[in-house]
């Protein structure tokens, strides 16, 4: 981003940037370009810009009546309406934490444990996203939460990337898989999701990412297991800084090898986990609806996306949850334009931003870099 917001400096000053490169063409056209996405009065094309979408779980982002229809084949629930599964599917609005919020995950983790629905539900996530224009989503979830009915680790984490794959040829998005482990389990369970999960490794699964609520000091639980993650060649992402405690995100980066943060906003109450990842350049995952939504701020005026942005932080836009937290992309840049007046070039930044931090190859970053 830094990138970005150094060449939107400079274009302030047009006709002199323009004497400068006026016997290259190529420039030019990129020059006009920037100028045009520079213009303030210029609204962002919500549904038509080019989107990726990085921190987004896929049991929180299941369609309202495919859990309602799934829930018909399990005797405990198959009396719930419609709308019980609607309003069970959200946080209460007088949820007060990220503790409140997480119980919203009971109904479609309960549906969750077969892998017709596993692949469905997938499908169904990217199918989603690849209508809002998402060029590329990579989806988290917890494989130790899909073992109730007895599945193994390999046909959860086959199903859900058959479920990618059947939506890839369908449409123009791209996928990958995060395997996130539970906190509040045990560091030889997160080690076994990894080592089951080393097959799947640049066939559908990128990365490896610890979830679920965040006690203070969690990451030295975990150090052994993400330490051979990344000898495996897992990318390691992980959920810090997001209930009020900024130092997790420097044990995340230090402790842990965190390549990019989940969230990570309450590093404005901690000056060196701020500075540590201002200069490292860890990309933060932001996910704003959620982090209203779970009390970590109190509206979207108050959270620090574009503080970060305007200071050099590589800030990244995601939805986190789409059922949970009510969202999609769209909203969540139509939301960023209301409260911060974000520009298109500004998104643009930030897209390029989620294409650098994407944990893809050089070659699959190119593509989508030209997408915008
Ligand atoms: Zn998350």
């Amino acid at each position: 981003m830094k990138k970005g917001k150094t060449k939107a400096v400079k274009i302030k000053g047009k006709n002199k940037a323009k004497g400068k490169i006026k016997r290259n063409p190529t420039m030019k056209a990129k020059l006009k370009r920037k100028i045009k996405n520079n213009d303030s009065n210029q609204s962002i094309d919500l549904q038509n810009i080019p989107k990726i979408d990085l921190h987004c779980h896929l049991d929180g982002s299941l369609r309202e009546t495919t859990v309602f229809e799934l829930l018909k084949d399990i005797e405990k629930y198959s009396n719930l309406t419609l709308g019980e599964v609607k309003s069970q599917l959200t946080p209460p609005a007088d949820c007060s934490s990220l503790d409140d919020y997480l119980k919203s995950f009971e109904l479609p983790i309960a549906i969750m444990q077969t892998k017709e629905n596993l692949e469905r539900v997938s499908f169904e996530l990217f199918e989603d996203a690849a209508k809002e224009n998402v060029k590329y989503l990579e989806v988290r979830f917890a494989p130790q939460n899909h073992k109730m009915n007895g599945l193994s680790y390999d046909d959860i984490i086959q199903s859900v990337i058959d479920g990618m794959r059947k939506a890839e040829s369908k449409y123009d998005i791209k996928g990958n898989y995060i395997l996130s482990c539970m906190r509040h389990l045990s560091s030889e369970s997160a080690l076994e999701v990894i080592e089951e999960g080393v097959k799947f490794l640049e066939n559908g699964v990128v990365a490896t990412d610890l979830c679920g609520g965040e006690p203070l000091g969690f990451a030295s639980k975990f150090v052994e297991p993400m330490k051979i993650a990344k000898k495996l060649g897992y990318h390691i992402t992980i959920h810090a800084g997001e209930t009020g405690i900024g130092k997790n995100v420097t044990d995340a980066i230090e402790m842990l090898g965190a390549e990019r943060i989940g969230h990570g906003i309450f590093i404005t109450t901690d000056k060196e986990a701020y500075n540590l990842v201002k200069d490292k350049k860890i990309p933060l995952e932001i996910c704003p609806t959620s982090n209203v939504q779970t009390h970590g701020v109190e509206n979207y005026k108050e959270h620090p996306l574009y503080d970060f942005y305007k200071d050099g932080i590589d800030v990244t836009l995601n939805t986190d949850n789409r059922t949970v937290s009510n969202t999609t992309m769209t909203r969540e840049i139509k939301e960023s334009e209301l409260a911060f007046n974000l520009k298109e070039n500004e998104y643009r930044d930030i897209y390029l931003n989620s294409v650098e931090a994407a944990f893809l190859s050089k070659e699959e970053k190119d593509i989508l870099r030209k997408k915008i």
